[in-house]
């Protein structure tokens, strides 16, 4: 039925005037991210885009487009802010874009410092309203002034504050997540516990989020350091040192490569040219000490800023995360990035492999996190593009050598790295969305259950 798209109008009979896009430019913006980031998905996913796009603003109306788009056989892609960056909410079958964001209502911050919102909160907005009952998130995305809780969920990992909370996945971060299932008769369903990871990090193929509870940690005011250093041994010491000392307590540890820093336009006048470069958020009332012993560990001092509420003007953490890799785009369209996990142990010995094989084609951007427990040294490092087989030997030699690689050039949850050996995902997917109409092709293994379509 969708390939002749009559059902738009009966969609639009079903819903309140102006929630159904169909002006091509909308939908079409609407069907994108940052998939763009990888030359290898833009020229997959380009011309890829949904027929029609619904903004929902009420569960009551979710469930008419998620019962409609059932009993018709429409694949149902789900949309947070875009921000994602590997394609994750581009409709690979067209059918309906489902526009959660005007579904963005925090409910509630609790006495006990978890914050239930609607799934298109978005998480600056949480931010902002937990900081004033005295909390604030545990982890975020560098995007979170746009991106809501809901796609952060589905398709992010962690961010700021990993480096002291750990990702989404841990310490009961996730708290609950109230999901609609994919089937004639929608059901809301609780996830709790570790059922929560049936739907993080499932690219909405799962089921559709309404509300999540986050846990929050207490408030801090944080200040803002960057330290530059004559080379990266030097600074990723410090970095390491600063990551696995418990006393500094900190939301963020990052570190740059030189020429990296010099894609950072905006704060060229503090940049010292050559240089490797670290961000750091620390308590505020441990800046002036963190300074001393940042000198004293061969750093320079380059830029500081006291805390300040609300937030004003640029963070250094605008820098940082997958930001990085967009100001370096800027700089050179020719460059993209990949997803690394190091081997706490053997980072050093790893990155040295990395460096004396493709030398200035694989620029270092680490970002230390917890995982599990255990302080690691992630990375985004900022890579030459010149062919896919190119791309593809890097990806390949960090294999080799231990480095794990989250592929970002990769268009399917299972080849993007983060597929849980449990299978914990298509399981959900049977029990949630069992004829696969959740952004279908995304799980790319799943096979739909043979079932006819139920007549509306
Ligand atoms: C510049 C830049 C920096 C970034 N930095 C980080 C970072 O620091 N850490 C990080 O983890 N990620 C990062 N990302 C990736 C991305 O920003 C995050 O994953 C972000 O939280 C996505 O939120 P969104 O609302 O934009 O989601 P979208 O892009 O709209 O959607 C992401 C996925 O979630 C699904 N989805 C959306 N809403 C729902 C719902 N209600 N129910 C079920 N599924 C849903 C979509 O179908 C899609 O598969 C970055 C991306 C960019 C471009």
């Amino acid at each position: 039925m969708n390939k002749t798209l009559d059902w738009i109008g009966e969609l639009e009979g079903l819903l309140p005037a102006g929630r159904v896009v169909t002006a091509e430019a909308e939908v079409d913006r609407l069907s994108k991210d940052f998939y763009w980031y990888s030359p290898v998905l833009k020229r997959q996913l380009q011309d890829k885009r949904g027929d029609a796009a619904v903004q929902a603003k009420s569960v009551e109306e979710v469930r008419q487009v998620i019962r409609f788009a059932y009993c018709n056989g429409i694949p149902l892609t789900l949309r947070g802010a875009g921000t994602g960056n590997y394609g994750q909410c581009i409709p690979l079958q067209g059918g309906i874009l489902l526009d959660l964001g005007g579904m963005d209502r925090v409910l509630e911050i609790t006495s006990e410092g978890v914050a239930i919102c609607e799934a298109g909160a978005r998480l600056g907005v949480i931010e902002n309203t937990a900081r004033k009952a005295g909390w604030e998130l545990r982890c975020y995305p560098s995007t979170y002034q746009k991106a809501s809780v809901g796609g952060f969920l589905a398709g992010g990992s962690g961010g700021i504050g990993s480096i002291t909370h750990g990702v989404l996945r841990d310490n009961g971060t996730v708290r609950h997540i109230r999901l609609m299932t994919m089937e004639a008769e929608p059901r809301e369903v609780m996830l709790e516990g570790k059922d929560v990871l049936k739907a993080l990090h499932a690219w909405g193929t799962t089921g559709v989020m309404l509300e999540v509870g986050l846990a929050l940690a207490p408030r801090v005011d944080w200040g803002q350091m960057a330290v530059s250093f004559g080379g990266m041994e030097a600074c990723v010491n410090h970095a390491e040192a600063v990551a696995l000392d418990g006393a500094w307590q900190k939301r963020l540890v990052t570190c740059f490569e030189w020429p990296i820093p010099q894609w950072f336009t905006p704060l060229q006048k503090w940049v010292v040219p050559g240089q490797a470069l670290a961000f750091f958020e620390v308590a505020d009332s441990q800046l002036e000490a963190f300074g001393k012993a940042a000198e004293a560990a061969g750093g320079k001092v380059v830029y500081r800023a006291p805390h300040q509420e609300p937030r004003r003007g640029a963070q250094l953490s605008d820098y940082t995360w997958n930001h990085t890799t967009l100001w370096a785009l800027k700089g050179d369209p020719t460059l993209t990035y990949l997803q690394c996990g190091f081997e706490p142990g053997q980072f050093r010995e790893q990155m040295r492999m990395l460096k004396e094989r493709f030398r200035d084609e694989f620029l270092l951007h680490l970002e230390f996190l917890k995982v599990e427990g255990v302080v690691r040294p992630g990375a985004l490092p900022v890579v030459r593009f010149t062919t896919e087989e190119r791309l593809q030997e890097m990806i390949d030699y960090c294999g080799t050598i231990g480095v794990g690689v989250a592929n970002p050039h990769i268009n399917h949850l299972e080849g993007s790295g983060r597929w849980r050996e449990d299978d914990a995902k298509r399981v959900a997917k049977r029990e949630y969305d069992p004829q696969g109409l959740l952004n279908p092709g995304k799980m790319s293994q799943y096979t739909p259950l043979k079932t006819e379509p139920i007549p509306a």
